[in-house]
């Protein structure tokens, strides 16, 4: 496993993290069993970052997790979780929630600590929250030592220039974004020279689009217009019928761009993991990924949007 700077941090982080969504059933009834050794199986091959969330099977992923980790000792990882969403389209970014949240993460996960608290999905708050209330609570529990640093993430790409320069530099330390660095969809790489240049680290998720990607394909609930959904199939029909993996290729593409520190995948499965690290650290057919691009190239950048009015991007669906 190779590792990365993350941003200003100081943390060093595997360039492939895992994240811990599927272990709150979101993608399929998971066993939590099976759950908890893909989280064993992650940190004793080389992953040190851990990504989840409250919302995440509302706190089923928390609780997973925390029994996981509940065997680990504290100093073998690094876990971020987030606050603000809590529900299907329930969200609360006041200080005394996002405050109470901190606390009720940490319960559910056996630890005192987070070492990257984020706001979760910026795009369904008022900017002026975030800055006026939000980030100033985050930045009273990182005074008090409960927490080691400050994210935000989101979908549209806009939200993330729309608060970092809104607020001191250093603030914000991490920005996570997803579905928007993968095969399918580089839109993030014209936001990584100014993230670089404010010192926020790049935390990218969903290689495989959140499904989009895989054999399986997309959860009922996924966002994707059917164009895009149809689109990718085409890539992945190739990839099986000339016997490649086309999850491999995905993360593959995304750990190698030496400007994003660490790309989430997300697993309730213990092989899938073990392979997906497997495919971080092979060889890169780049023929290969040359012909996928190409298949995926009408609906290149194609994707889906969403949050209020004033943060949505302009979007090819
Ligand atoms: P992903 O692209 O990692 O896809 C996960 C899907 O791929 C699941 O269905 C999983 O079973 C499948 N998969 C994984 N490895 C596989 C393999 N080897 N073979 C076949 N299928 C495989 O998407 P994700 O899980 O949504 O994203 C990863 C993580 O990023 C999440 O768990 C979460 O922690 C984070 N994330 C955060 C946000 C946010 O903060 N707004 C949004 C999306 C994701």
């Amino acid at each position: 496993m190779h590792y990365r700077q993350l941003g200003q941090t100081g943390l060093n982080v595997s360039i492939l993290s895992y994240g811990a969504s599927p272990l709150g059933s979101v993608f399929r009834q998971t066993d939590d069993n099976e759950g908890i050794r893909t989280v064993h199986t992650a940190l004793d091959l080389g992953i040190n970052f851990i990504d989840v969330s409250p919302y995440y099977g509302a706190t089923k992923a928390e609780t997973v997790l925390g029994k996981a980790l509940r065997e680990i000792k504290r100093d073998r990882y690094y876990l971020a979780t987030k606050v603000g969403q809590y529900g299907e389209g329930t969200f609360d970014f006041s200080a005394a929630r996002v405050t109470r949240s901190l606390d009720e993460s940490c319960a559910r996960l056996g630890v005192d600590y987070i070492d990257l608290l984020q706001c979760h999905d910026i795009e369904f708050a008022e900017a002026d929250q975030i800055v006026n209330e939000t980030l100033p609570a985050l930045l009273k529990l990182k005074q008090a030592g409960r927490i080691g640093h400050i994210g935000i993430t989101g979908l549209p790409l806009k939200v993330f220039p729309a608060i970092i320069d809104r607020v001191p530099r250093g603030v914000v330390e991490t920005v996570l974004s997803f579905c928007r660095y993968e095969l399918n969809d580089t839109a993030l790489e014209t936001l990584l020279p100014y993230f670089k240049q404010k010192g926020v680290g790049v935390i990218n998720a969903s290689p495989t689009g959140m499904g989009l990607l895989t054999e399986r394909g997309v959860p009922s609930w996924h966002p994707a217009p059917p164009a895009l959904v149809a689109g990718s199939r085409r890539a992945v029909e190739y990839c099986k019928a000339i016997g490649a993996d086309i999850v491999k290729l995905s993360i593959q593409f995304a750990v190698t761009h030496p400007d994003i520190a660490t790309t989430l995948v997300g697993s309730a499965n213990p092989d899938n993991i073990r392979q997906n690290i497997a495919h971080a650290e092979a060889p890169i057919d780049y023929e290969l990924m040359a012909r996928v691009l190409e298949i995926l190239k009408p609906i290149h950048n194609h994707n889906f949007t969403r949050g209020l009015p004033a943060n949505v991007d302009p979007i090819i669906a």
